[in-house]
């Protein structure tokens, strides 16, 4: 049975809107909408397809302040965050459009007088999209752009944190030309994002919560389809001994809690050489102080609302927990008492790992600073995870970060920077980060299946 979803603002709690949401029947008939139409959306010429997002391209980057005050009222992201993302989203069109034929062009690997062998991409058929809220824009991007333009149908289903950029996507792709049973939007929250799973599909493309992305693969595991896991991360950084403190704190404060540290990527350890630890914390602690928090409408604001109000407890029990152990609080640790779902950019120093703030994500404006005696400990440290998304070491001696960056388990490493997404680089993640590539040509070959052609003469 459908049912209604109501979509409030996590600045106040105000109602923003009221959709329907989608029930096992309808998502069953659009699944069969979106497998009846596949195969001639695969028969359309990739410049035609192309077309296509080439109109959706301009009318994002028309519409992109309209967009992003959506984005922001409906997951409280500063708004000059949210036009940072609508503007990195037209820079990963970008690349998915210049690279998508050389990407999935048929290639002769071999031939001789009497052979031919070639490789050509054909699309998987049809994908679900399932996304997560913290950038729609992104994390679906990543996955209907170069699915689309690959010849796979697409069964989107943006979070219900994120329903109404969902609806904006949906609504600007098929005024590009994108057929209404080619990119279909599903509406709801998990109940309907498992019934999309239910489906006859080829490709199931996940990002959210590891709990979830666990649920999803078990629901999975027998159907032998392809299954991307985009998870979370607990990333850490280590700045050496001869790092510059102020620059080095700068940036990793900002890494910590841009987008109100609700990034996948975003610093969640930082460990620091004993010799400058207490210049950079002195350094990380000014930074934090000048980060404003508010209205995220308001110009300025850099530190918002968090999106979901349950990960205030989350926050509440790593603060007790690190409190407890013996860590010291230095800016920060409590809720904010005003409408909406609120907590304060909060830094601890002396923390170890056995406190929850240095294991499980935290996924807010919250940051463990650990002081250790050099590269070995930092390394040995960076490892003790079960993520692997991403990990950054800042020191002036790029010989220095090779040797430590290539022994981390994570799917990107950092030299002097951190928090930093590129589409011509692969996103992916090791251990409990997830399974699977986006972006880069790897990203958009991850929507294709190869076909061997081998070709003997008569
Ligand atoms: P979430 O797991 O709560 O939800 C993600 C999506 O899954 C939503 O659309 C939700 O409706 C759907 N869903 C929930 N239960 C489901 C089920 N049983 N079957 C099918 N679908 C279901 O995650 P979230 O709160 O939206 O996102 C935050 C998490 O996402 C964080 O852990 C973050 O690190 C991670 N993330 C990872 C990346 C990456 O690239 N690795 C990027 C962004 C976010």
């Amino acid at each position: 049975m459908t049912s209604t979803l109501k979509i409030t603002n996590p600045f106040d709690g105000s109602a923003l809107a009221e959709v329907v949401t989608d029930d096992l029947n309808s998502v069953a008939a659009k699944a069969a909408r979106a497998r009846a139409s596949q195969p001639a959306w695969a028969a359309v010429p990739v410049a035609e397809r192309r077309a296509c997002i080439e109109r959706f391209r301009l009318s994002v980057a028309a519409e992109l302040e309209a967009l992003a005050m959506t984005l922001t009222q409906e997951v409280g992201k500063p708004l000059a965050q949210s036009r940072n993302e609508l503007n990195g989203f037209l820079a990963r069109i970008d690349f998915f459009l210049e690279n998508v034929a050389s990407s999935t062009a048929a290639e002769t690997v071999f031939t001789d007088a009497s052979m031919t062998e070639r490789i050509e991409h054909d699309p998987l058929g049809v994908v679900a999209n399932i996304s997560a809220w913290n950038y729609p824009y992104f994390v679906g991007g990543n996955v209907f752009v170069p699915a689309l333009l690959t010849g796979n149908a697409v069964l989107y289903k943006p979070s219900e944190f994120a329903t109404l950029s969902g609806q904006h996507i949906d609504r600007l792709l098929h005024a590009a030309g994108i057929p209404s049973d080619v990119f279909i939007l599903v509406l709801g929250a998990g109940d309907v994002g498992a019934a999309l799973l239910a489906q006859d599909v080829d490709g199931v493309f996940f990002t959210g919560s590891v709990a979830t992305g666990q649920k999803i693969a078990a629901a999975m595991g027998a159907r032998f389809v392809r299954l991307q896991l985009e998870l979370g991360g607990k990333d850490p950084t280590y700045v050496a001994d001869d790092a510059d403190p102020k620059i080095a704190a700068e940036s990793l404060a900002d890494g910590a809690m841009y987008n109100t540290g609700q990034s996948c990527c975003s610093v969640e350890r930082i460990y620091v050489h004993e010799q400058i630890h207490d210049a950079f914390v002195e350094h990380f602690l000014k930074t934090v102080a000048s980060f404003k928090v508010g209205d995220p409408m308001v110009e300025g604001t850099y530190i918002g609302p968090i999106t979901r109000a349950p990960q205030l407890a989350v926050l509440e029990a790593q603060v007790s927990d690190a409190v407890d152990k013996g860590a010291q609080l230095r800016a920060g640790g409590k809720r904010i008492e005003r409408a909406g779902s609120w907590f304060e950019p909060t830094v601890f120093t002396h923390v170890d790992h056995t406190m929850a703030l240095m294991n499980d994500e935290s996924f807010g404006p919250i940051i463990g600073i650990q002081k250790v005696s050099g590269d070995d400990e930092a390394l040995a440290l960076m490892n003790d995870t079960r993520y692997g998304l991403t990990a950054g070491m800042f020191t002036k001696s790029e010989e220095r970060a090779a040797k430590l960056l290539s022994l981390v388990h994570a799917g990107s490493v950092y030299w002097n920077c951190c928090d930093r997404v590129s589409p011509r680089l692969p996103w992916s993640g090791h251990g409990e980060s997830g399974v699977g590539v986006t972006l880069s040509t790897y990203g958009i070959q991850a929507f294709t299946r190869p076909r061997a052609w081998h070709l003997r003469r008569p």
